[in-house]
């Protein structure tokens, strides 16, 4: 038998619409390119995204089209979010990290037809301008006092708002109408598109306030160092309205200096990023032996991060909630705040907890299956291919048949390509990414534990573990490290004594190598992929 309720779609604009009627004392404020801080109500919010909705219809932007942004955390970056979807386009947001090869095949890869970029861009869109699509409009993200010399035909933001009206008469699209599109970073071949509905984003949203509710809550000031370029900053310009959550957006400073003194001025309760940008704000809350004024949680995800920085942050009294997910899944799938009857644990036991990866949203299921697809069962000591389902994951990838066809399992699950176990409780612990879990003699070593206790030894600085060709055992682990103290490193002995209270001695590293620095994917994670190429010809002891 039909229900009998009403039945409206689901839609991004209504988003911002609430936040401006609902929540009249949340804010966008932003440290600008231009040097200032800038600041707007949703309201005001609302109303921008309205004029370019109308700046965009008059460059003959329709429903379906494609554009695309290149641009910190800022206020303009927000206001394409909901301006873009809110008319019936697709926001096509690329990380400026990536390659000039990458961003070229993703911008003709998506078919944009505008690409916004602030001017700290503007070297690379000079760069592969010749390569663009014909008749690409290109718009400098800036006002006219502060448009850059070029010798490119650029548009600028804030004339193609000024004077527009103020309302736009946003159409009732249907709730799967696309709406967003994202790239993976595609390590190997090349990136592949999710693409976001306004249903998908919307339902995101809301599971994701629930589930993160100790940081989403009106009045909460929440700082996004995730980039609103990737993975939709986790769905914070989203999240964060509906909320009433304001967000303090860093735009291009994000070293911990620079992030302590917006946090301190602007009263941040609450900073969501990835464990290299913590590594930053923590030196620099050491440095003035004490944190921000009203820091009190920190949402950390994108790699696993170690305990001894889940500790640090612990100590210090700011609640730490350990996120997993990924661009395939709008991004998040779990979160690590701990429930009551979790809180009431002895600290040691919260804190092995808060180690894990969290528990799943609603929204989102999560499977564990063996190499043959069964499924293994929840006891926090199976591990297996980690598969997830829900309305907020892709079903495919846009344009793509091929990935498409990989990507989803016979029942329906999204392959995540991670390898975890998971408990009674439901919390999950990611072991590694399947590529770089180590394969030694028929066993499996997680690269993830190992640097884990790496991290907490006081001369490691930062480290990463990859796996070394071995004639007898297949691979074995090698300790990349980034010492402290450059005359002083920490010794392979040292490391061992302290993985031995929780490892197997056939686990432990083979050896010691010591680096500079690591090198980062586009997204702010150590590229193994990198390092496994530089170690390539490494012979182990
Ligand atoms: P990219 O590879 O483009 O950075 P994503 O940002 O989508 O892509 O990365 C998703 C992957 O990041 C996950 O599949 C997982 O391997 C890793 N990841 C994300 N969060 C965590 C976490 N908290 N702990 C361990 N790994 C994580």
């Amino acid at each position: 038998m039909q229900g009998m309720m009403m039945n409206q779609p689901l839609s991004i604009i209504e988003i911002l619409r609430y936040a401006a009627e609902a929540h009249p004392g949340g804010e966008v404020v932003s440290v600008r390119t231009e040097g200032d801080l800038h600041r707007e109500s949703y309201a005001e919010a609302y109303a921008r995204a309205a004029q370019l909705a109308h700046g965009l219809t008059g460059l003959e932007i329709a429903q379906g089209d494609r554009v695309a942004t290149l641009a910190w955390n800022g206020h303009r970056h927000f206001e394409l979010y909901y301006g873009v979807s809110g008319m019936g386009a697709v926001c096509h947001t690329i990380n400026p990290r990536l390659s000039a090869e990458q961003m070229l095949y993703i911008i003709h890869h998506a078919g944009d037809r505008v690409l916004c970029f602030d001017t700290t861009f503007l070297p690379i869109v000079e760069g592969i301008a010749d390569q663009l699509p014909k008749g690409l409009h290109l718009v400098a993200m800036t006002d006219r006092a502060h448009m850059p010399e070029s010798p490119l035909n650029l548009l600028c933001y804030e004339e193609l708002l000024d004077g527009q009206d103020t309302t736009f008469d946003w159409p009732q699209l249907p709730e799967d109408t696309a709406a967003a599109l994202c790239y993976t970073s595609g390590t190997t071949g090349n990136p592949k598109g999710a693409l976001y509905t306004h249903r998908s984003t919307v339902l995101h949203a809301m599971g994701e306030s629930i589930a993160l509710k100790d940081s989403l809550t009106e009045g909460a000031r929440i700082l996004p160092v995730v980039p609103l370029f990737h993975v939709n900053a986790w769905g914070l310009p989203y999240a964060a309205p509906l909320t009433g959550a304001s967000l303090i957006m860093p735009g291009p400073k994000l070293d911990g200096a620079s992030l302590f003194d917006l946090m301190e001025a602007e009263g941040v309760t609450s900073a969501w990023g990835v464990p290299t940008v913590w590594l930053g704000l923590r030196a620099e809350i050491d440095k003035r032996g004490r944190n921000p004024g009203k820091f009190a949680q920190v949402v950390v995800g994108g790699s696993a991060a170690p305990r001894s920085m889940i500790e640090g942050f612990e100590n210090s009294g700011v609640d730490v909630c350990h996120a997993w997910g990924m661009t395939e899944m709008s991004p998040i799938g779990t979160h690590g705040f701990l429930s009551a009857p979790h809180r009431e644990l002895p600290q040691e036991e919260q804190l092995r907890l808060k180690c894990k990866q969290g528990r799943r949203m609603f929204g989102v299921e999560l499977k564990i299956v063996d190499e043959e697809g069964n499924r293994l069962p929840h006891d926090g000591k199976a591990v297996g291919e980690l598969y997830v389902r829900g309305n907020a994951i892709v079903s495919g990838y846009f344009n793509n048949e091929e990935a498409s066809a990989q990507a989803i399992d016979a029942e329906g699950w999204f392959g995540t390509g991670d390898v975890a176990h998971i408990d009674e409780r439901g919390f999950l612990s990611i072991q590694d990414r399947s590529k770089d879990l180590i394969k030694s003699g028929g066993e499996w070593i997680s690269s993830i534990d190992l640097e884990n206790i790496a991290m907490a030894h006081p001369k490691v600085a930062n480290c990463a573990v990859i796996a070394i060709a071995h004639p007898k055992w297949d691979e074995r682990p090698l300790l990349v490290v980034v010492p402290k103290y450059a005359n002083d490193p920490p010794t392979l002995a040292e490391i061992h004594e302290m993985m031995l209270g929780s490892m197997a001695k056939w686990q432990l590293p083979d050896d010691i190598a010591f680096v500079e620095d690591l090198p980062m994917t586009a997204t702010g994670k150590v590229s193994k992929l990198t390092l496994r190429e530089r170690f390539a010809d490494y012979t182990l002891p």
